[in-house]
């Protein structure tokens, strides 16, 4: 097979950014028509295309004339607020013009990594896409904020999230530049650019400068980062510039355009829904614990120094600084069983859970994947 083959490929995710439909404040229309035109010839050709988009907080801005970075977190929130339903505006015409539907779904962390909203949200996904409707999602800026821990914040890892959860096989981001070079071509002119990475080394990152624009947030780092989460999930990921016409069809036709960031093995979902879950509270445990755990050994009560941080049962925790995993028991039902014997555990709470924390099965280390 060679490196560009993506017959297999059938869900796309399509990611958009801010600098390519708009600019200080106001859309481009055309370029959000020619993209909108080879979305729609890829969906026409067999494939289900989803779209991630933003361009909210920038049209949010435009509109009502605040020049400059949006600063701040509640102008963040008004701006996208304002800016959203302008965006799919756009989207809206530009699709019926090609007589296609599309529909808008914003998205937190908090439906990417809660287990049932998870669900309700990918039969919502699916449903839409039976229909042939194009989803167009876009983070709820509006309500989610580093504050309260539901902020993904950029675009570039919401769509891989989003990759993941859908099982698509390609993530293909769009931006203002052709692709990965080995330094900013801006500032260097004998960079080089890569057309395949196999795999995204810490040399690959360093690669990448941390280069926005007055309203994305992201930059080719979060566009690594994105690409290494696609690939924990069997997903390539291609970025390209958003200026070429056709890039779209022209990609999944294999032709060699863009950086192609190669996909791992994947990992199931369960794994990486571990992997990809924000943690806000770790079990801290001995030495001893993490041999065992690293020998495939449940973790036990007895390994346990302290916790830090309140969570519930079968939400995602960090394990040390070393690994993720999700306990059947909830915080303060741990606290009281430190040190304890397992079976003396289990007759205190009482209950049928398990007589361990968690599983083998139920914690994922982070060595490969950070
Ligand atoms: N969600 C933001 C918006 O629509 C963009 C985030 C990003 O730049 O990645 O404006």
């Amino acid at each position: 097979m060679s490196e560009r083959d993506f017959s297999s490929v059938k869900r796309v995710v399509v990611k958009v950014g801010t600098n390519l439909i708009s600019r200080s404040g106001e859309i481009i229309i055309e370029r959000l028509e020619a993209i909108v035109a080879d979305l729609v010839s890829l969906k026409k050709s067999g494939y289900s295309v989803l779209l991630v988009t933003s361009g909210a907080v920038g049209l949010g801005a435009g509109e009502i004339s605040l020049a400059g970075r949006v600063k701040g977190v509640v102008m963040r929130q008004t701006c996208a607020a304002i800016g959203q339903p302008i965006l799919m505006e756009y989207y809206r015409a530009a699709f019926a013009r090609h007589s296609q539907v599309c529909a808008q779904i914003l998205v937190t962390t908090n439906e990417l990594n809660d287990r049932t909203t998870y669900v309700n949200l990918m039969n919502s996904v699916n449903s839409l896409l039976d229909h042939g409707v194009i989803p167009v999602f876009n983070e709820n800026d509006t309500v989610s904020t580093d504050e309260v821990g539901t902020a993904v914040g950029d675009n570039d890892r919401l769509s891989a999230y989003i990759a993941n959860k859908v099982d698509a096989q390609l993530l293909i981001l769009l931006t203002d530049i052709e692709g990965l070079y080995t330094e900013d071509p801006k500032h260097n002119p004998r960079a080089e650019f890569l057309s395949e990475v196999p795999e995204i080394t810490p040399r690959v990152l360093a690669s990448a400068g941390s280069a926005g624009s007055v309203h994305s947030t992201g930059g080719m780092k979060t566009k690594l980062i994105a690409s290494r989460i696609a690939s924990y999930g069997g997903c390539s990921t291609i970025i390209a510039s958003g200026y070429e016409k056709d890039i779209l069809v022209r990609i999944v036709r294999g032709e060699d355009v863009g950086t192609h960031f190669h996909p791992l093995k994947r990992m199931n979902q369960r794994t990486r829904w571990i992997l990809h879950s924000d943690t806000s509270a770790t079990i801290w445990i001995d030495e001893g614990a993490v041999k065992a755990l690293r020998n495939h050994k449940s973790l036990l009560p007895s390994g346990i120094v302290r916790i830090e941080g309140v969570f519930r049962a079968g939400e995602v925790v960090m394990i040390n600084d070393i690994a993720k995993a999700v306990p059947y028991y909830n915080s303060t039902e741990i606290v009281v069983s430190i040190g304890k014997h397992s079976s003396a555990m289990r007759a205190e709470l009482n209950h049928s859970r398990p007589d361990v924390i968690f599983r083998p099965e139920d914690i994922v280390f982070l060595d490969h994947a950070e």
